[in-house]
């Protein structure tokens, strides 16, 4: 009856890229395309399942572009990390200043749900928290580093959002069938 378009709004940790790459994200959404276009896109499944097969697979890639960055004392899937807010941040620089100190982190916890993601979004959040351990903060210097682990960084977290953003849809029971 009435029209589709817009039925599910984008959420708002997409604000801050630019409008007409959320325009046509929002348009492959309202005509029920969006999740066809990212399995598309990224078609590539991956086995790391177990908090074991994400240590080796995170040491891996922390030799390979951190080898100087301290060791790791967990790496672990994080059940409790549903919110692309608590997986990611927003995209604009987020202060991580607690206590007038920067706080180190030592862990890598990543959601669970990326035990389902495609292998290149998983990729995209490991480089994202190896990146932390020399940049706290979402600033130029930390997307910097990211860029270098992982060329098309850029393109990958926005690809992760509108992938969140779908499974939140989904969960709500908003998102169109694709
Ligand atoms: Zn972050």
């Amino acid at each position: 009856m009435t029209s589709p378009v817009a039925a599910s709004p984008l959420p708002k940790y997409l604000a801050g890229y630019p409008p007409e790459l959320l325009a046509q994200a929002q348009a492959l959404l309202d005509h029920g395309r969006l999740a066809a276009v990212l399995a598309q896109r990224y078609p590539e499944t991956h086995a790391v399942k177990t908090d074991k097969a994400l240590y080796g697979y995170v040491n891996e890639r922390k030799q390979r572009h951190m080898r100087n960055a301290p060791p790791l004392a967990l790496v672990a899937f994080d059940a409790k990390l549903r919110l692309l807010q608590h997986a990611l941040g927003t995209h604009t620089a987020v202060s991580r200043v607690q206590g007038g100190k920067l706080k180190a982190k030592r862990e890598i916890r990543v959601a669970s749900l990326f035990k389902a993601a495609p292998a290149a979004l998983l990729e995209m959040i490991v480089v994202h928290e190896l990146a932390h351990l020399k940049e706290p903060q979402h600033d130029k210097a930390f997307y910097a580093l990211c860029c270098h682990m992982l060329p098309d960084y850029h393109q990958r977290e926005f690809d992760l959002r509108l992938y969140l953003a779908l499974l939140e849809l989904a969960g709500s029971g908003a998102a169109a069938k694709a």
